[in-house]
């Protein structure tokens, strides 16, 4: 890519100007991709304000993370000691289903599919006849996760152990900072200031440059909003508008607080439901990350803080940093030269870690699509229709935590009693009957993320495929007990996770700050 100075103008056969707006996770991603990928005929100029800051939380990722570092070329273990980064093998949920309850939505296969029949099948006739153990028994990720350990690449067992996926927690400010270097390293050019004017042109409306407090012009053809939850280009000047979700996501307020690190790092998120909303517990190598994320309607902001606190594993580092969300997205992405990406195009509360890949969606899409000085209606809506699919998706996904549950208080109930989406209403209402699950289109979370929820938070199916409905009864108890065997002979044989760690990635002490 060319280093070239991107202010001014260029003119029609001029490199294209790509203006990034804002610098947190959303925009250094989006840089350092585009820093990686395009080459001569392109420039890159990212502006951020070290006055306004960055959203400062988003430290839990899913393992599509490790095709982003794959692509550019991003060594993992150098990526992990520069971001003081753990392991991540699930997700546990603690009192989604009822108080006291737990299970793990872990990455990778839940048991073996035996021919055309999906595995959650036998487990569920197996559950019904009392043979089956919890779903998460017959998970490699699940049992390795419980047990605080970490492997990666071939079983070390048996060919019939599967690989373990995993992903990663780690320190949102560093990682930016590390991007950043990446970036600048391959001709993205950084401009400091705060955005205090946004120039368009009267007749198409596109926006030709940002004005910096400073009164410096960055001029550009193609505008990435990564401005967080102001959404300074796409909702300010280009007037997208917002759909609100919070009629079935009402939590809209968080309180995060770094706590001091602890020795035994779990290779998990911890995600624990409380009275009126939910805990994350996010472990890293020189801090925790916590955070609360309640409904304002159902509680105070003091007694979230109060409870926050008295729920975390070792001292708080600070106080906590309240902010302020309505779930949703933009109604339109992409809108005339501009594309929001991150906090900017929607939110989606984080508890299934899905926000920094719903980033790296948006940036592939950008490659894809990459629209050069003429940009056309028609690519615009393809890129909005992917984009609105892949947000209702796991908008529904979300909402199923909350709305299968079997808790006391009225935040709950409401949950309870809530008017599903249709789309959501009617996978539940064919797991609970049926049994069946099945992937809609390319939406991110397959049969075994669903599967996984739906079960741990309780609901057995009535009634399983008619192969796993006419297997013995012995061979059942005989294929759930060999598969659960394996699966722990082999994780007896992985290293505890801080040891992992240690050994590959051990990142130098910070002090322990936040
Ligand atoms: C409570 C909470 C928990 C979360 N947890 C997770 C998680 O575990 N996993 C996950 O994947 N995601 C999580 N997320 C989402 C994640 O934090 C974001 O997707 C990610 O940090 C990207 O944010 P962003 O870059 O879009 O916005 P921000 O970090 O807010 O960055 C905005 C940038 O725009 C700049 N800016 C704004 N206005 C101006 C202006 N006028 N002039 C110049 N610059 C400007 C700012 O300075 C900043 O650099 C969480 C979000 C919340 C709210």
């Amino acid at each position: 890519m060319s280093s070239t100075e991107t202010s001014g103008s260029a003119g029609p056969s001029g490199p294209l100007r790509i203006v990034v707006a804002g610098g947190g996770t959303a925009g250094w991603m989006t840089a350092a991709a585009l820093g990686h990928f395009l080459d001569r005929g392109f420039t890159v100029t990212l502006v951020e304000s070290e006055e306004i800051g960055t959203v400062g939380v988003g430290e839990a990722t899913i393992p599509q993370i490790r095709m982003f570092n794959q692509a550019l070329g991003i060594d993992e273990d150098a990526f992990s000691r520069a971001t003081q980064a753990t392991f991540k093998l699930a997700i546990e949920f603690v009192g989604w289903g009822r108080p006291g309850e737990r299970y793990m939505h872990a990455f990778g296969d839940v048991g073996r599919d035996v021919g055309l029949c999906a595995f959650h099948h036998y487990w569920s006739r197996g559950r019904r006849l009392g043979l089956a153990g919890p779903h998460g028994d017959y998970a490699i990720n699940d049992i390795a996760a419980r047990a605080g350990r970490m492997h990666r690449g071939a079983p070390l067992t048996s060919r019939n152990v599967p690989e373990m996926p995993h992903a990663f927690h780690f320190d949102a400010g560093l990682y930016a900072a590390f991007l950043r270097q990446f970036a600048e390293a391959r001709g993205v050019v950084r401009r400091e200031g705060k955005i205090g004017e946004v120039r368009q042109d009267a007749q198409s409306g596109d926006i030709t440059a940002l004005v910096l407090a400073s009164g410096e012009e960055i001029a550009g053809d193609l505008f990435i909003d990564c401005t967080g939850f102001r959404g300074l280009l796409i909702g300010g000047a280009m007037g997208s508008g917002y759909v609100d979700w919070s009629h079935w996501l009402p939590c809209d307020r968080a309180l995060a607080v770094p706590s001091a690190r602890v020795e035994n790092f779990t290779p998990y998120t911890r995600a624990t439901a409380h009275d009126a909303g939910w805990q994350w517990r996010i472990p890293l190598q020189h801090r925790t990350g916590n955070g609360r994320v309640y409904c304002s309607a159902f509680t105070t902001d003091e007694a979230a803080a109060e409870s926050l606190l008295a729920h975390l594993d070792a001292p708080a580092l600070a106080d906590p940093r309240p902010i302020r969300f309505t779930t949703g997205r933009r109604a339109e992405a992409w809108r005339g030269n501009v594309i929001a990406v991150g906090l900017a195009s929607g939110f989606l509360e984080p508890l299934e870690s899905t926000s920094i890949h719903l980033i790296q969606t948006a940036i592939s899409r950008i490659l894809k699509l990459l629209p050069g000085k003429e940009q056309t209606q028609a690519a615009r809506d393809e890129y909005n229709r992917q984009f609105t699919f892949e947000m209702e998706r796991i908008r529904d996904f979300i909402v199923l935590h909350y709305h299968v549950n079997q808790r006391p208080e009225p935040f709950w109930q409401a949950m309870r009693d809530m008017a599903l989406p249709d789309t959501l209403k009617d996978r539940i209402e064919l797991f609970r009957t049926n049994g069946h699950i099945f992937r809609h289109g390319d939406e991110l979370f397959g049969e075994v993320g669903w599967f996984q929820v739906m079960a741990g938070q309780g609901i057995v199916p009535e009634r399983s495929h008619g192969l796993a409905e006419t297997i013995d009864e012995a061979d059942l108890k005989g294929y759930l007990e060999t598969l659960n065997g394996l699966y722990r002979r082999e994780v007896e044989r992985y290293p505890a996770h801080a040891d992992f760690i240690a050994r590959h990635c051990g990142a130098p002490a910070l002090g322990g700050a936040a």
